[in-house]
């Protein structure tokens, strides 16, 4: 039996819940219970919330799980990424007041810089050479500079409608980030089939998907050439 993690509610749940769909992988989480047996297939779904499933991954209280890639790196535990899966896209971004002069990196030496990515912002910041201070919020990041809590900020952003709300611009990418898969690194002989089989399933879904795309975006004079091209 394989034990899968997905997001219990949030930005993941629906894609990572349709995703398994897909994979012919129902689960009846009407109820929105914690955990949930699939119907057709050798696996129970645990729903936790995101920044626990490296975690509980990397202890074996499930086997696999589906996580963004900026919990996955900011974690760092000892598991793996077995598939990306194009889904909850993202950048962990530095921004600074829409009124601050930015002209490059350097800028943010001398700043303090509000996040709740300790340890992805002090890599970034290591790696080149600066030297600002980190100070760790737990939410509502956004809205440290405007109440003098910071200069700047390191945080999720997609369409940085809230940075605009909020008075910043986005300078820095420290991250481009979307949900991944990852694996426990020791599954027994049974889960890594049953792993096995369910990425079969989930490449399928993918190659079906990229099928449909090219057949509805090429021109009806190019379909001929591409069919031929494809396996
Ligand atoms: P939880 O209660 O599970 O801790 P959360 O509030 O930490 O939830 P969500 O806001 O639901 O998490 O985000 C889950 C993941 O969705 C993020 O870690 C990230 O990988 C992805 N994501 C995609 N776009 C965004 C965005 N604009 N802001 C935040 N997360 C995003
Ligand atoms: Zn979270």
């Amino acid at each position: 039996m394989l034990k899968i993690a997905i997001q219990k509610s949030g930005r993941l749940y629906d894609q990572s819940v349709q995703l398994l769909k897909e994979c012919g992988i129902e689960l009846n989480n009407g109820n929105r219970q914690l955990k949930v047996q699939a119907f057709n297939f050798p696996a129970e779904a645990y729903f936790l919330r995101d920044d626990d499933i490296p975690q509980y991954v990397c202890d074996g209280v499930a086997d696999i799980g589906i996580v963004g890639e900026n919990v996955f790196f900011e974690k760092n535990k000892d598991i793996q990424i077995v598939r990306k899966l194009g889904f909850g896209r993202c950048r962990l971004s530095i921004a600074v007041p829409k009124s601050l002069k930015y002209s490059g990196l350097k800028d943010l030496n001398g700043l303090k810089i509000a996040t709740s990515y300790t340890v992805l912002l002090k890599k970034f910041l290591e790696k080149n050479n600066l030297k600002a201070e980190i100070h760790e919020i737990s939410g509502s990041v956004e809205i440290a500079p405007g109440i003098g809590l910071a200069d700047a900020i390191c945080d999720l952003v997609s369409s940085g409608s809230t940075l605009f709300t909020n008075n910043l611009k986005e300078v820095e990418v420290v991250l481009n980030s979307e949900a991944a898969l990852v694996a426990n690194k020791n599954l027994d002989e049974e889960n890594t089939k049953i792993l096995d089989n369910l990425l079969l399933r989930i490449d399928a879904v993918k190659a079906a998907k990229n099928y449909k795309y090219i057949m509805m975006n090429a021109p009806d004079h190019q379909l001929k050439n591409i069919c031929a091209l494809l396996p």
